[in-house]
């Protein structure tokens, strides 16, 4: 592609190999992701995206689209590719009469919970503050408030998008109905999304939540616990489950630091007395060797775990979703959860169900309603780059819980050579009505920077 110094029409910023910003601006939260763009066009609003869609397609480079940069796989970014970059593009605007929050497409989570908490507000968002609003979002998304108010897509109201054609269209439930339901969790293979509006929720501010520390050498006996616990839980509650290394950080109580432990992450929103009664068995078993759950700011606890998954580090993931645990799956949780030889690898387990699953299973494009878990298995190494002994340990431990797997998986949790057959098992039954909107929408596979839906005509 030649070198620009202007794009007809262009506002934002251009970034190429050859200037100073470029590495810096190529720069994804995965470590482990190295590709060179020809071109970054860093948007400063939705004409600027498409003006930079329109020169990618004369040239005939591919395009890729840049929400948060989040995507474990880093399909934000291609080689030799247009990137359509939305990181200047972070307001939000907030009605509190309409209960919406309108989101431009390179705001965070942390921009989110920035804008709505102060008004006590709040929907489903994602449980790390520096992930991106907009991949998330296509993909289905799950957080805390998802056994409250669904999943994050379910709380997409409309979207404006950029056709493959260049046409500007809006999608909700009054107009393109089809495309909404196709841009709840089908990525970015429909257009590129210039505005999200959400519905939001008065789910108040301050929380019931935080870590509650158990030895690994109890894992067992713990899970088994968790897993009755949950049965009965209400909407208002959900109980995460985190095996790892405890981390070297102050809010980690320093005889713990370095420690494996199990750690049961409770959270609770709503009337918090309420809150209390429901978490006393499970703060009591045991003993914990430390509960550190208390009230406290929502705001605070999005942000607690930013630190443990940090830019820069190297990332590698497979993902499964999950039915109830049997014992035979907490068993092979537990002996593999600590085979792992960096202290950053871990092991997760989401707690879906609640508002999630009370919805059809084609509801939309999202996948989880099926499932009481999805289990996220994370490789993760402090010093970046594309290799360490833990992506075995990931593989090993996708392959030793297959048995006990839905057969479906998160499509935000899936990695980046993982093929075609991940993608359909991320969609199952919807997968063919979703290649169908594709040869409607996107019939020449323009938007292919993803986990990619082929069209079928
Ligand atoms: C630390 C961490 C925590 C996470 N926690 C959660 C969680 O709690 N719940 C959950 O559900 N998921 C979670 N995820 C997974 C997350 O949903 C995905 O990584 C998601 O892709 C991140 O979105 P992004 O905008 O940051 O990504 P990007 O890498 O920028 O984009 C991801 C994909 O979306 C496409 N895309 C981005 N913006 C647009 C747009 N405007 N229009 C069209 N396509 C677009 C991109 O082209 C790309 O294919 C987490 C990920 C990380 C790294």
């Amino acid at each position: 592609m030649p070198l620009l110094s202007t794009l007809a029409g262009f506002k934002g910023e251009l970034i190429q190999p050859r200037d100073a910003a470029y590495d810096d601006a190529r720069r994804l939260w995965n470590g482990a992701i190295d590709r060179y763009p020809a071109l970054i066009a860093r948007c400063a609003d939705a004409d600027d995206a498409a003006v930079a869609l329109a020169h990618a397609l004369t040239t005939g480079a591919s395009v890729t689209v840049r929400g948060g940069g989040h995507n474990v796989g880093g399909w934000a970014l291609a080689d030799g590719a247009v990137a359509i970059d939305f990181s200047h593009m972070r307001g939000i605007t907030v009605s509190s009469e309409r209960l919406r929050a309108r989101v431009q497409p390179g705001a965070l989570w942390g921009d989110f919970d920035a804008a709505t908490q102060p008004l006590g507000l709040g929907a489903p968002a994602g449980i790390v503050t520096h992930t991106g609003v907009a991949g998330l979002t296509l993909g289905g998304g799950f957080g805390w408030l998802s056994r409250r108010f669904g999943l994050v897509s379910d709380n997409l109201a409309a979207a404006d998008i950029i056709l493959a054609s260049g046409e500007r269209v809006r999608a909700s439930q009054a107009g393109n109905p089809d495309l909404l339901w196709a841009i709840r969790g089908g990525g970015g293979n429909f257009g590129i999304v210039t505005e999200f509006e959400f519905q939001l929720h008065p789910a108040g501010a301050q929380v019931l939540a935080g870590p509650i520390f158990h030895p690994a050498d109890r894992a067992r006996e713990v899970l088994r616990f968790y897993r009755d616990f949950i049965k009965g839980a209400p909407d208002e509650l959900s109980v995460y489950v985190n095996l790892r290394t405890a981390p070297e950080l102050d809010w980690v109580p320093a005889d713990l630091r370095g420690a494996a432990v199990v750690t049961l992450l409770p959270f609770y929103s709503g009337n918090l007395d309420e809150g209390e009664r429901q978490l006393r068995p499970l703060r009591s078993f045991g003993p914990p060797a430390a509960d550190l759950v208390q009230r406290k700011p929502y705001t605070a606890h999005q942000a607690l775990f930013d630190a443990t998954v940090p830019h820069g580090w190297g990332y590698y993931w497979k993902s499964h979703y999950l039915p109830p645990l049997t014992d035979a799956a907490i068993d092979a949780i537990a002996e593999h959860a600590w085979l792992k030889s960096s202290t950053a690898s871990y092991t997760l387990l989401f707690h879906l169900g609640g508002q999630i699953a009370r919805l059809p299973g084609d509801h939309s494009a999202a996948s989880g309603r099926d499932a009481r878990h999805a289990l996220v298995i994370n490789a993760a190494w402090t010093q970046g780059g594309p290799s360490h002994p833990d992506i075995a340990w990931c593989r090993d431990t996708f392959r030793a819980m297959q048995p006990y797997s839905t057969g479906g998986v998160y499509v935000n949790f899936v990695h980046n050579d993982e093929g075609e057959a991940r993608v359909h098992a991320a969609y199952g039954p919807r997968y063919e009505r979703l290649a169908h909107l594709k040869a409607r929408y996107d019939p020449g596979n323009v938007f292919r920077g993803n986990q990619n839906i082929a069209p079928l005509t």
